[in-house]
Parts: C-alpha cells; structure tokens; sequence
C-alpha cells in the first residue's frame, strides 16, 4: 500500500476535521470529477490546454494513481498513521509501554482485571506525561513556578526507589540521626534571593531551640527532639528552659543538704572532719563502725587512743554523733527552750547551734550523773555537735538495753530497786529529771543499770519538770510490773518516791491535774520573783527504798 504525501499524513480523516485544518481538497460537489481525478489533483499540476482552462482546477494530471480511495479511508490505515503521529509526540509513553505489561511474551492477557489495571496505568502515564508538559508551557523560564504534582496518577511508590533505599552496610552515616540544624550567621539570613531564610523563620528558630534542649542539665530528659524533627516555639522553649534551671537548683540543693546533714549513717564532711582530727590527734586510736541510728543521733564505736596530760581515754569508746538534720528536733524544742540553763541562748542561736546545745546538755548532764556516782557513760570530749564518751559493753560490741536482756527474777528485782534508787539520786543530787526514761535507755552491763541518753534530761523546776518525771515513773514501773516484779510501785508511788512530794489524788488523773498545779505554782513564782523555785517544797526526805 502506498503512502500519502507529507501534508496527508497530518492525520487520518477524522484528525483532518478536527483540527480543523485547512482542507487539501475542495469539497467533492464544487468540482463534479470522480474521485480519483479528485484524489490526484496535485498542487503541482501544471496549466494544461485552453478548454481545460475553463476548469478553474485545471487539467486533470496523467501520473499515475498510487493508491485508491478505499485505501485512504481505510481505518486500518488512520489507526497506523495516528500511532506513527503519537510515537513521535509521546516517546516517552511509547518507551515505557515497551515494557513488560504490554509486549512482553509472558503477559497474562486472560484476567480483565489485570488488563483493565495495565490500561489504567497506561493511561495515567499519559496523563502525567500531558501535566508535565503543560506545567513546562505555563512555567517557562519564570522564576515563579506552579506544580501540578499533586494532580500526578501515578503514585511514587509505582516509579523507581531505589534511591529511597537505605544502605544498611553504610555505619558513617545513620539515617535517623538528624543533623542538627546549622547556625544562622551574624548577619541574621541564609541563602540568596528568593530562597533567604532569616533567623526569625518559624522553622529554622523551631529546630534551633530544640537543639538548644542539649545544654540543660544531663538529669533533665529532654528526648530525642532533633530525631523528631520537633520545632519548638520560643514560648515553649522559654517554659522548658525555665523549669529545666529551676530542677537543676532543686537537685543542687538536695545534694547539698545531704552533704551538711548527718542522715543515716553517713556523715557529713564537717562531721568527717572532727573525727578524722580525734583520730589523728592520738586521742581515738580507730572508729570502727556505727552501733545506732536513731532518729536524733547516730552513734560510733571507736577504740580509745593515747592518754593526754589532763585526760585519760577509755579503752572503748562512744562517740555520739547529734544529727544536724534539724526537723528532728523540732519536737524536742520544748526540752531546751524553757530550760532556764539554756533559755536566753536558745532565741539567738540559729538551728545547728541549737543541736550543739543537744550535745551539751548531754554532756553537762552525764557530768552531774557522773559527780552523784550514778552509773552512766564517762564524759570524754565534746566537740560541737559530736560527743565522745566512755562505751558501755566490750569488745565493741554495746550493752544490750534492758528491754532486750532477759533477766532472772532476781536480777530484775536487783535492776528495780537499783533503777529507782538512780530516779531519787538524779533528782535530789544532780537536780535532774531524765526525760527519757524507759526500758530503751536503760542498758545492762557488768550486773548492773546504766543510764544513757540524757541530752533531754531537765531540772525539776523545768515548766514540765514534774510532767516528765511522771511520765519516766509510769515507764519504769510498767515495765517493772509487766517484768513481774511484784515490789514495783505503781506509778503515782514511784513519782512520790522520787520527788519526796506527797501528791495524795488516787487516780491518775488528779495526779496529773496536781502536777500540773504545782508547775503552775512554780511559774507563778518565777513571774513574781524573777527566779525559779530552788526546789519544790517536800514534806520531807523521801523514804529510801532498799531490797
Ligand atoms: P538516741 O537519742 O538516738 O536514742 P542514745 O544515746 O540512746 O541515742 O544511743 C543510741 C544507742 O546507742 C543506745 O541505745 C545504745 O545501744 C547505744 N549507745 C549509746 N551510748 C552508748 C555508750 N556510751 N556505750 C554503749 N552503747 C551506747
Ligand atoms: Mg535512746
């Protein structure tokens, strides 16, 4: 089959009329020649003999017919053309319809499905491939550009990633480790014409202050914000760095407190350091270890070192350690504060002065206890809030409380009478009322009572003197009782004993309502007289209980 000339092959019959292209050929009627002198009227016909000149189309052309008009209406032929016209127009298209779906010899024209999916993304190819062309037509050479990607068919993930993939041999680099942004430069931008960036970018400042999350304190998580792509606003960022800094104080100040306090049974550096001088003056030879943690103290056993002109060192030493962790003596105030040996000291001295006082008393105390003969730890040395004394028990190991032996009856009767006999001693000789006294500071070493733990210990005339000695009374003869003692007073008796007053209520009640009326009394008296009672007024020596 022949070929038409160039200007023909524009398009097939159809393609002619609708482009609307001039027409070659004069509408048959105008012209009532057949068709095929129609087809072959040439441009290139030359003026032929005078008749024929009274045909305006000239003389019909003697060349030869190269193909009919059944040929050139022939839809086969338009569709051959309009494929050769898309192939040049198109070749992108036509290369990837080269590929597998549509000429491959292993394709599975069988399923509609498959081929209605083939035809689709064919024709969504092509429709991309008319996008990308308009988007070049109407962008040009303008610096401001439009995109139509978001109109594309064919999604990414049916093109090529292989760039996407992500080399997991490669350990240079890891993939979702974000670089941190870089600096903006002094000049406040980045980047050239339409592209600057100015370090007020809500993006750029957004990532800096994420970034900037790095320098608060280590014990502040802060996560992985830079992995995250997060964008901090100022505002946010000024809120975290705020409350990061204040942590970092609150931390800072709760280490510094544990480093002054002597909580537990650790010490703090003060405290380390007086006793390292103990030890390194000669005066303790070894502290080896700690025999309690209460509430208020903490105490250490230390072997006693070389003799001093003026003092002699137990072999076995305890060294009391008062807790400088202030809110446990808070309760404890009302010992100190209302004892007259102590008051006007007491208003001007700020808390770890007041906890020395605690040592002191202790210390005064043991003096007074010592002096009267009553069996209770030698004073050895007291600095500030650290008292040293004489260790009841051996080899380290203290003397077990009285709460925690068990005594034959004998021994028990023994410890009673002689426990009492300390009540009366503390009271008449040392002036003193213990405060404390219970099963828990009573300790049995070498067949006998000794009493320790006095740095709450008050003088009678104390505002609660009389309070606290019947307290120590009801303590005492309880656990006397419970022991199965059967001489052990009962508590109003006890208290009368010990004080030489006759309070004569038989009720506990009552009693306590007289304590308290003679305290008031005592008061009353120190308002009037400026000056305590020497002592309160007794009917008499109080009776001397012996076994
Ligand atoms: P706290 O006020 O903490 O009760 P204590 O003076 O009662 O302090 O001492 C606590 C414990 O330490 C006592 O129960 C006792 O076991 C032991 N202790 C204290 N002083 C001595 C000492 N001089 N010798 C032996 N052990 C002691
Ligand atoms: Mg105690």
């Amino acid at each position: 089959m022949g070929r038409l000339p160039a200007a023909g092959t524009r398009g097939g019959p159809g393609r002619l009329r609708s482009r609307g292209e001039t027409p070659l050929l004069p509408p048959a009627a105008a012209c009532p020649m057949d068709a095929v002198g129609v087809a072959a009227a040439a441009p290139d016909a030359g003026p032929g003999p005078a008749w024929q000149s009274k045909c305006p189309w000239g003389a019909p052309s003697t060349t030869s017919i190269s193909c009919s008009l059944a040929d050139v209406m022939s839809e086969e032929l338009a569709k051959e053309l309009q494929l050769e016209e898309e192939n040049a127009a198109f070749p992108e298209v036509v290369a990837a319809a080269e590929g597998p779906f549509i000429t491959g010899e292993n394709i599975d024209t069988s399923s509609d499905l498959m081929l209605a999916q083939m035809l689709q993304m064919e024709f969504d190819r092509e429709y991309d491939a008319q996008l990308r062309r308009e988007e070049k037509k109407i962008n040009g050479d303008s610096k401001v550009s439009i995109s139509f990607e978001n109109y594309r068919k064919v999604h990414p993930y049916d093109s090529d990633s292989s760039e996407d993939e992500v080399d997991w041999q490669d350990t240079r680099h890891d993939p979702y480790r974000a670089d941190k942004p870089t600096t903006t430069p002094r000049r406040g931008f980045i980047g050239k014409g339409k592209d600057i960036t100015t370090k007020h970018d809500e993006v750029v400042c957004g990532r800096k202050n994420t970034a900037r999350m790095e320098n608060f304190a280590p014990e502040f998580q802060v996560g992985d914000g830079i992995g995250m792509d997060l964008k901090l606003s100022n505002q946010v960022f000024n809120a975290l760095k705020q409350h990061a800094y204040s942590e970092e104080r609150r931390s800072a100040r709760l280490h510094e407190k544990k480093e002054h306090s002597t909580a537990e049974k650790a010490v703090d550096p003060k405290t380390r350091l007086l006793l390292y001088k103990m030890v390194n003056s000669g005066m303790l030879e070894t502290i080896t270890g700690c025999i309690s943690t209460g509430k208020e103290s903490v105490v250490f056993h230390a072997y006693g070192g070389n003799a001093t002109e003026d003092k002699v060192i137990p072999p076995e030493c305890a060294i009391k350690v008062f807790k400088t962790t202030l809110n446990e003596f808070k309760n404890r105030d009302k010992y100190i504060k209302d004892d007259y040996r102590f008051k006007d000291r007491f208003s001007k001295l700020n808390p770890r002065k007041i906890i020395r006082m605690w040592a002191e008393k202790e210390m005064h105390n043991l003096t007074r206890m010592q002096n009267a003969g009553i069996p209770c730890p030698q004073v050895v040395i007291l600095k500030k809030h650290v008292l040293v004394m004489s260790f009841i028990g051996q080899d380290q190991v203290p003397a077990p409380k009285l709460k925690d032996v068990t005594l034959s009856s004998e021994d028990m009767k023994k410890a009673y009478y002689q426990i009492l006999n300390m009540m009366q001693q503390l009271y008449r000789e040392c002036n003193l009322v213990h405060a404390d006294l219970s099963e828990y500071n009573m300790l049995w070493h070498d067949g006998k009572v000794w009493l320790i733990d006095v740095s709450q210990s008050v003088e009678p005339t104390h505002p609660h003197g009389l309070e606290f000695l019947f307290r120590d009374c009801r303590n005492v003869s309880q656990f006397f009782q419970k022991g199965g003692v059967a001489e052990a007073l009962n508590e109003r008796e006890l208290f009368n004993a010990v004080s030489g007053l006759n309070i004569t209520a038989d009720n506990e009640v009552d009693f306590q309502a007289e304590i308290e009326a003679l305290e008031k009394m005592n008061e009353d008296h120190v308002q009037n007289h400026g000056k305590k009672l020497s002592t309160f007024s007794s009917d008499g020596d109080p009776p001397i209980y012996d076994e």
